[in-house]
């Protein structure tokens, strides 16, 4: 009996996902920049690229925001079940292929069909306040004028043209950036 998990490259799986989800190139999950480093592997998944956004700061891997990440099952099993999803196997088969039960196979088709990448990541980091400076900093980047007209611009209520300029939609509590 040939078992297809044990044929299956770790490092050809990362790449995969890397591909997926960044088609045009790394870019970081929280404010979307492709000026990236790489800073090193994961200490216990050899294959798992580590990265470090200059631009936010942030640290994130190779399954950072993905389904995959602190998920119980290897990443070779998700990629198969991808790889059998796409032969049209049932979930059935596919449990048996991969040595799973039905309920995990299930469960996995099901959010693999919803996208690799989490809709509404749940933060784990839900101290971490700087994504909102950044993300202010990066509104005026390269229009310093706009920054300087807030603090000069003359008599409050003087124009109804100024006051309807005036507000940005910036402070958004559900922003995506
Ligand atoms: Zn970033």
């Amino acid at each position: 009996m040939i078992h297809i998990q044990s044929l299956i490259d770790d490092a050809k799986c990362f790449a995969t996902v890397r591909t997926l989800r960044w088609p045009e190139g790394v870019s970081c999950p929280h404010c979307a920049s492709f000026d990236i480093t790489r800073q090193g592997r994961d200490d216990t998944q050899p294959e798992r690229q580590r990265y470090l956004c200059q631009s936010c700061e942030r640290r994130f891997d190779d399954l950072t925001d993905t389904i995959f990440a602190g998920h119980h099952q290897p990443l070779r099993v998700w990629i198969l079940c991808l790889y059998f999803m796409g032969l049209n196997l049932s979930n059935h088969q596919i449990a048996q292929e991969l040595d799973l039960n039905k309920d995990d196979a299930q469960q996995m088709t099901r959010q693999l069909r919803q996208g690799i990448v989490r809709k509404k990541p749940s933060p784990t980091f839900t101290d971490e306040v700087e994504c909102d400076e950044v993300y202010i900093v990066a509104g005026h980047k390269g229009k310093p004028d706009a920054v300087v007209k807030k603090g000069g611009t003359a008599g409050a209520g003087a124009s109804r043209g100024n006051v309807a300029a005036a507000p940005s939609p910036r402070r958004s509590p559900r922003s995506s950036g």
